[in-house]
């Protein structure tokens, strides 16, 4: 069985709030949490936040998680043209190659026009992880070029719903199964005027139902993959 566990980087719950405190607060939580449970992930980091929290970038890269993109300042490509997409996903791989090696890409809302793929391809991008099956995306892992588009199975919120909800929907998800969440959902967001979705269940209950997914799918027996990994293997398929 593989799952992931991949997070998107960003300001706080994005375009409505600009305050980092998912970043201050949440972010250092997760860390702990996935060193506690001994779980890989992936990290999808805005070039800003990156630049403004150094030293949380460098605990991902030295704790052995994987460094990926999430656009400069969590820009929507499908609200730009192609051509500032591009210099927005470049300048973010700038910034972000300065920490590390990064291979992999997700999208601001998971707005990702098919002839980006393309634009990552002449960037050194192997994954991408900006479709969604929760949107309509029905075509699984699937190579576009040379880029292996690994796409996410639901939305951020579902991880935050009461144990006995959420149980029904993780057993209903093909693989892999690829979960994401953001900082800011490890704080409590209850008194910000954002949508109710942003808000439930989230700060330390957020924690402890993270954790219990980890949980749930060790006692099965599952693999947690990195997107590189996800490379790694279906690279090699391709290739024999
Ligand atoms: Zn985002």
């Amino acid at each position: 069985m593989m799952v992931s566990i991949t997070f998107d980087v960003e300001h706080d719950c994005p375009p409505y709030l600009t305050t980092t405190r998912g970043m201050e607060k949440g972010l250092p939580k997760l860390l702990d949490l996935m060193a506690e449970k001994r779980v890989r992930a992936t990290f999808f980091f805005t070039a800003e936040m990156a630049k403004r929290f150094p030293q949380l970038v460098k605990r991902v890269i030295d704790e052995g998680h994987e460094l990926g993109s999430h656009n400069y300042n969590h820009e929507r490509l499908d609200k730009l043209s192609r051509d500032e997409g591009r210099k927005a996903i470049e300048k973010s791989l700038e910034v972000l190659r300065g920490f590390d090696d990064v291979v992999s890409f997700r999208a601001p809302n998971l707005q990702f026009p098919n002839y980006y793929y393309d634009v990552l391809e002449k960037n050194g991008i192997l994954v991408d992880s900006s479709k969604a099956t929760y949107k309509g995306y029905r075509e699984g892992v699937k190579f576009f070029g040379n880029v292996l588009e690994v796409p996410a199975s639901t939305t951020s919120s579902v991880i935050r719903l009461p144990w006995r909800f959420q149980r029904i929907i993780h057993s209903r998800l093909k693989e892999p199964r690829v979960y994401f969440a953001h900082p800011w959902e490890f704080v409590p967001m209850q008194k910000e005027k954002i949508r109710w979705d942003c808000r439930f269940n989230t700060g330390d209950k957020a924690i402890e139902l993270l954790g219990m997914i980890i949980d749930h799918y060790r006692s099965q027996g599952a693999r947690f993959f990195t997107m590189r990994e996800y490379y790694d293997l279906y690279g090699k398929l391709k290739r024999e």
